[in-house]
């Protein structure tokens, strides 16, 4: 399974229009590789990255395979979701099954398109949304609180030691904050009961989208309500990335120079779903490591901190089954020297045991035996 993003937000901020900006780019770029919709809401997106390419170029390669990341567009959360307002509980399913989350804020004022709680105002809005996923984790909590209760009573230790960590989200939740505030300060055991175990939301990473008008772009510098969530995003430590929506469709479906072209007039360096695709990778703690060759030049997508044997088990599992080393450079360093066989001949590709830790950028040739 993929890395998965789930985009959520109140109606009519920008949601569609983004994951089908997000989606119709893929397209475009993916004359190699069949695009695929897993299903109608999740959509398969490249994670750009310009030293693919480079590495391909220097390797020659005949085929370049870059790596993806799952978005998810999530309708039907509105005030009152949690209590089967809108579509209800409906979303509820698809947001437990994201890795994190992107909630987009409408930041643009537009008379035709209705706000459904009357006004702009993002911060409100986050609030709005949090609110209805922190009472769907106190339903979560308390449901399984009033089980382990029971069992707790018969002297089971194991249920007590459970009932206190449930003990300890309820406070937090009835509080009405996010169980990820706590993110740093909670023990490990109780964060992966909270993830794995009972699938709060609130535990989820998030990333802010501002949407802003076209007249405000490139970065919405005089926008006060971007002004607002990204103090907002500050006091959690959470990234805000700034786009236009709509700019983001009109590109998705354009040729790449009139995509460059456009960009300009604005002011912008690359499309905003770069940074968001970017910033939802980063978000989600995944790093990148490359195989390169004559036959393929290839990023593959691995959780920061993964060693050399499962990252070799990415490929193949038999190549981690009979992993022997890793004979690793860095992306820097092979550009440096020119290609693969010159660094080789430099003396430059270092042998690498099972112990050792992938680190982003890192070019990998996997040395095994079945
Ligand atoms: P969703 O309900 O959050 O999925 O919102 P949609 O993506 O369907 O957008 C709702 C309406 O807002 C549509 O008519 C969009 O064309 C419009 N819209 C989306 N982004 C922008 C934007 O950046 N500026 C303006 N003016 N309108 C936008």
């Amino acid at each position: 399974m993929g890395f998965r993003l789930g985009i959520v937000g109140l109606p009519n901020v920008g949601k569609s229009t983004l994951f089908n900006a997000l989606t119709k780019t893929m397209k475009a770029q993916a004359a190699n590789y069949p695009f695929c919709t897993i299903e109608p809401n999740v959509g398969k997106v490249e994670v750009p990255d310009e030293r693919l390419y480079k590495l391909a170029e220097i390797e020659e390669s005949e085929k370049i395979t870059p790596t993806f990341i799952e978005f998810v567009d999530i309708a039907g959360l509105v005030k009152g979701a949690s209590k089967g307002e809108g579509l209800g509980n409906q979303f509820l399913a698809h947001i437990r099954e994201v890795d994190a989350i992107a909630m987009v804020l409408r930041a643009f004022e537009d008379e035709n398109i209705t706000h459904v709680e009357g006004s702009v105002d993002p911060v409100r809005d986050k609030e709005i949304v949090e609110i209805e996923l922190i009472a769907k984790d106190l339903e979560s909590v308390n449901k399984r609180l009033e089980k382990v209760q029971k069992i707790a009573k018969s002297g089971d230790k194991k249920a007590k030691q459970e009932l206190e960590i449930l003990e300890k989200l309820k406070e937090i939740l009835e509080n009405l904050e996010p169980v990820r505030k706590y993110t740093g300060e909670l023990p490990e055991e109780v964060l992966n009961y909270a993830k794995n175990t009972l699938f709060l939301l609130t535990v989820k990473p998030v990333m802010y989208i501002a949407n802003i008008s076209e007249k405000d772009l490139p970065e919405g510098e005089e926008n006060p309500h971007v002004e607002r969530i990204k103090e907002m995003a500050e006091g959690e430590n959470a990234p805000v990335v700034v786009i236009n929506a709509e700019l983001e469709s009109q590109l998705a479906g354009l040729p790449e120079e009139e995509q460059r072209e456009l960009l300009e007039a604005y002011g912008l360096k690359e499309p905003g779903l770069n940074k968001v695709i970017r910033t939802g990778y980063n978000l989600l703690d995944l790093i990148t490591f490359f195989t390169a060759g004559k036959k393929e030049t290839r990023a593959w997508t691995i959780k920061k901190g993964t060693k050399a044997p499962q990252a070799a088990g990415k490929i193949h599992s038999d190549m981690e089954r009979g992993f022997i080393a890793a004979e690793v450079i860095s992306y820097e360093d092979l550009i440096k020297a020119g290609s693969w066989n010159k660094a080789k001949e430099k003396g430059l590709i270092r042998l690498e045991g099972k112990d050792y830790e992938i680190r982003d950028g890192d070019v990998v040739y996997f040395r095994f035996n079945v």
